[in-house]
């Protein structure tokens, strides 16, 4: 496609999105996928000056304004404000800034996610409200704005008086509204941001009044003319004069200060009671403002860092089911690659068949995707006005789609089991389980690897792992195999015989009994021997053993077939007893980890096991709060901070160094 067409394109679907968000608080995209079109659009703009049209939402801000409001034309325009992704662009930022003024004084603010409103005073009153509607020409929204209980109606102030700010909805009042709609058989609002929009824009005050608006000021216009100087002034004279003026705002000496800012808010964020989407940092001293200079969209002396998308939309290209050791069939879906949180996203976890009938999840569609946990990928919704015809509602398999025999759901579950015990995926993934690094630990023997020494008959049940030296010459001649490796392998492998027993039993892999019950166990019963002897009466006793995990260690103990394996790992030399009792110490007490990027020999939850059972936390995000941030390959934005902050980092191997120095 030339650059000419995909302007065009793109002017016209940023002008359709902007129409469905702006007028009819309704919007069909995520403000990720806005904002990367815009992104794309400004891009080719300034590539081809000549192509830019008129019309270029890059030109304008907002958009149409409703008809049913009374036009009111600004004295001053309401601009937007230029945004920035990373902090690359914050730099690039403030050294634009440098080129007007030697050592810039900063002052952030929240970048609180709601509509600007614009309000005057004469007299000391109240005498009209209004929406920024496309910049130079507003709604006249005075009957609603007059129902935020925050905002003064009377000032003591006697000049007239215009200020601006973010008419907002709280999260409580958000949720209020939301169900109050659906018990009225309304579709609930997307966000608190449409919600507040709406309720602004309604013709009905009383109905306005119900939706317990809220608003920050954060200008004034004209402020020299009130003496007024610099935008913490501006903020304090708001406040004298009796406004919400949301407290946390600072003022920076430099961009670095800056950069930390948003990082303490970035983890701040979840504990506000309203929403943002980032941080807004001006210039602080008003009188440079005219030689900084504006964009026919957004002054110059200001930019609205945004935070990175915690959910993103995608397509499911497919969706497949993975059966795990136990037989359980999980539904995956298979998305169109998309960066969630600074890592890259395939497949997104659709739990089973109610999770996705529930949320009528099929083939095709688009969905809104987050982290879950900050680590499993989850679909939390389907965007159904994107969905294209003729896709086909899901159905679930009858059938395992290894083994192909039927699959078995109990009445009490909400899972699909495959219970063919030689079903060859349900064999695969009990020895990689068993050899995983939480259960036996045996390095060099992962998924890959495990899968082909299955299908080659090499290991196809657990103990032949401790047969592979019989195999040794046959490994030689294989391609990919190193004598070298095949050694380290085959030392792992004899290493992991000296396992405390609360590790085999994890490696077992007995239903419902997870690393803590395995430890529990090996630390009241000593021996397997004695486990093996152990009657439900006797588990049963145990604190934090409940009936069904009782029967399910009883009943593991009762099959032959279960004691011929565990006969079979004796016999190959696999210690079946516990001696040590597992010590947990306070090396990291106190100190704050961040863990980015992909380990290659840890999991997410093993790393983060390693450094919780030593006193240390993990955390979310990299703040000057963080002291070591653990960096996997393809790192993002956190790497990114971290570095900024002068934070610690630690690669794989310096981690795991640290880890043993413990
Ligand atoms: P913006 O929201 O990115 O930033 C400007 C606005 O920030 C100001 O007008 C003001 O209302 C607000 N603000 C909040 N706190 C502030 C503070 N402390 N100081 C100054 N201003 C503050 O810009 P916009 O033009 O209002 O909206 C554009 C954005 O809206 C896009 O980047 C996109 O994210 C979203 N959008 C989404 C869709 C969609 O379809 N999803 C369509 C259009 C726009």
């Amino acid at each position: 496609m030339t650059d000419k067409k995909r302007i065009d394109e793109l002017v016209e679907l940023l002008k359709k999105y902007n129409y469905q968000y702006y007028v009819l608080d309704n919007p069909t995209v995520t403000d990720q996928e806005y904002d990367a079109l815009l992104h794309e659009l400004i891009q080719l703009e300034e590539k081809h000056p000549d192509l830019v049209r008129d019309d270029s939402p890059t030109k304008r801000v907002g958009s149409k304004i409703l008809d049913k409001f009374e036009k009111v034309t600004h004295d001053q325009s309401m601009l937007s404000l230029s945004n920035a992704f990373n902090v690359e662009e914050l730099r690039d930022f403030d050294e634009k800034i440098k080129k007007h003024i030697d050592h810039p004084l900063y002052i952030v603010e929240l970048k609180i996610d709601g509509l600007a409103g614009s309000i005057k005073y004469t007299n000391q009153q109240l005498v009209l409200g209004a929406t920024r509607g496309n910049g130079v020409v507003g709604e006249n929204i005075t009957e609603n704005i007059k129902t935020i209980r925050s905002l003064p109606l009377k000032i003591d102030y006697k000049d007239p008086l215009e200020v601006r700010g973010e008419v907002f909805m709280s999260n409580k009042a958000f949720k209020k509204a939301n169900d109050a709609r659906l018990e009225n058989g309304k579709s609930k609002f997307m966000n608190p941001r449409n919600a507040a929009s709406g309720s602004v824009r309604q013709l009905d005050s009383k109905k306005a009044s119900k939706r317990n608006l809220d608003m920050f000021i954060y200008s004034i216009v004209n402020p020299l003319e009130h003496g007024v100087n610099t935008q913490s002034e501006a903020l304090e004279f708001a406040k004298k004069l009796g406004f919400k003026v949301n407290p946390n705002t600072k003022t920076c000496n430099d961009i670095d200060e800056v950069i930390n800012y948003i990082s303490v808010y970035e983890e701040k964020r979840s504990d506000l009671s309203y929403d943002i989407d980032g941080i807004v940092i001006k210039v602080n001293d008003i009188r440079l403002y005219d030689k900084i200079g504006y964009t026919a969209k957004s002054p110059k002396w200001a930019i609205a860092y945004k935070f990175p998308a915690e959910e993103v939309v995608t397509k499911i290209n497919s969706i497949t089911f993975q059966v795990g050791r136990t037989g359980q069939i999980t539904p995956v879906a298979n998305l169109n690659p998309v960066i969630v949180q600074g890592s890259r996203v395939a497949r997104a976890t659709l739990h089973n068949a109610d999770y996705i009938q529930g949320k009528d999840i099929r083939e095709g569609d688009f969905v809104v995707i987050k982290k879950a946990g900050d680590i499993i990928p989850e679909v939390v919704r389907v965007l159904i006005n994107r969905r294209e015809e003729g896709l086909n509602p899901f159905e679930m398999i009858d059938r395992c789609p290894i083994c192909h025999t039927e699959l078995v759901r109990k009445d009490s579950e909400a899972d699909h089991y495959c219970v063919n015990p030689h079903c060859d995926r349900k064999k695969i993934e009990g020895i990689i389980h068993f050899a995983s690094r939480r259960a036996m630990n045996i390095e060099g023997l992962g998924n890959r690897i495990i899968e082909l020494f299955y299908n080659e008959g090499i290991i196809t049940k657990i103990d032949d792992i401790y047969h592979l030296e019989d195999h040794k010459e046959e490994l030689y001649l294989k391609e990919g195999f190193g004598k070298k490796s095949i050694k380290k392998l085959l030392t792992a492998i004899e290493n992991s015989k000296d396992n405390e027993l609360d590790k085999l039993l994890f490696g077992l892999g007995i239903r419902h009994v997870g690393e803590k019950v395995s430890r529990l166990l090996a630390q009241e019963f000593k021996t397997i021997e004695r486990l093996k002897k152990v009657d439900f009466e006797r588990l049963i006793v145990i604190d934090e053993i409940g009936e069904i995990i009782a029967k399910s260690v009883f009943r593991y103990f009762n099959d032959d077939k279960n004691n011929a394996l565990i006969n079979a790992l004796k016999d190959a030399g696999v210690n079946t007893t516990y001696h040590v009792e597992i010590k947990e110490s306070d090396t990291f007490k106190d100190k704050r980890f961040v863990l980015t990027g992909a380990l290659e020999n840890y999991k997410r939850k093993d790393a983060k096991e390693l450094i919780e059972t030593r006193g240390g936390r993990v955390t979310g995000s990299v703040s000057s709060k963080t002291d070591y941030v653990v960096c996997g390959t393809d790192a993002g934005s956190k790497l990114e901070k971290a570095k900024n902050l002068g934070i610690t980092i630690l690669d794989e191997e310096a981690f795991t160094e640290l880890i043993k120095g413990d």
